[in-house]
């Protein structure tokens, strides 16, 4: 499909500006930690968009009375990792998986289809997604391969 270069911080960054606004009413404080910012993967940009913004609005969801957000990217081995981690309660160990099938939700008024539209996303692009408990809280990991640099 639309394999063009999307430089993975640009793309980040105009996916916050969507959400700047209610993470500052609801008390969220975003932190954005890039590293190799420049680094490029081939996908559409806008189908890269749609993957961070699900994720995003689950963190907000899950941020309800306010907290951290944050927003992590290194580059590694050609690998293009996104970390977004939300303070909260954690994931159930035994729906760490599940959370990506279709119509898997625990909202009162979720579709469940966030996740696994984001997952199909990604994995038509040759990458993963991937979630986890941290520390911090929840953590959602995108990897995508990098684009090679010409030379
Ligand atoms: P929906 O948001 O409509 O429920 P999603 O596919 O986006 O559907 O998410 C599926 C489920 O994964 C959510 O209902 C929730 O249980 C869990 N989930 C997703 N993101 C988080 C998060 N940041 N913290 C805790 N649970 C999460
Ligand atoms: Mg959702």
């Amino acid at each position: 499909e639309h394999h063009v270069p999307a430089r993975v911080g640009e793309v980040l960054d105009q996916t916050l500006l969507l959400i700047e606004r209610s993470a500052a009413s609801q008390g969220v404080v975003l932190h954005k930690v890039y590293r190799d910012s420049p680094a490029s993967v081939l996908a559409s940009p806008e189908l890269l968009k749609q993957v961070f913004l699900n994720i995003l609005i689950n963190a907000l969801q899950a941020l309800q009375d306010g907290g951290q957000l944050l927003i992590e990217t290194e580059a590694v081995d050609g690998q293009v990792f996104i970390h977004i981690t939300n303070e909260g309660p954690p994931i159930a160990e035994e729906h760490l998986l599940t959370v990506f099938e279709p119509f898997f939700t625990t909202k009162k008024s979720g579709t469940g289809l966030g996740l696994a539209i984001s997952q199909r996303i990604v994995q038509a692009y040759g990458g993963h997604i991937s979630a986890r408990n941290v520390d911090m809280g929840v953590q959602f990991t995108v990897v995508l391969p990098a684009k090679k640099e010409e030379a």
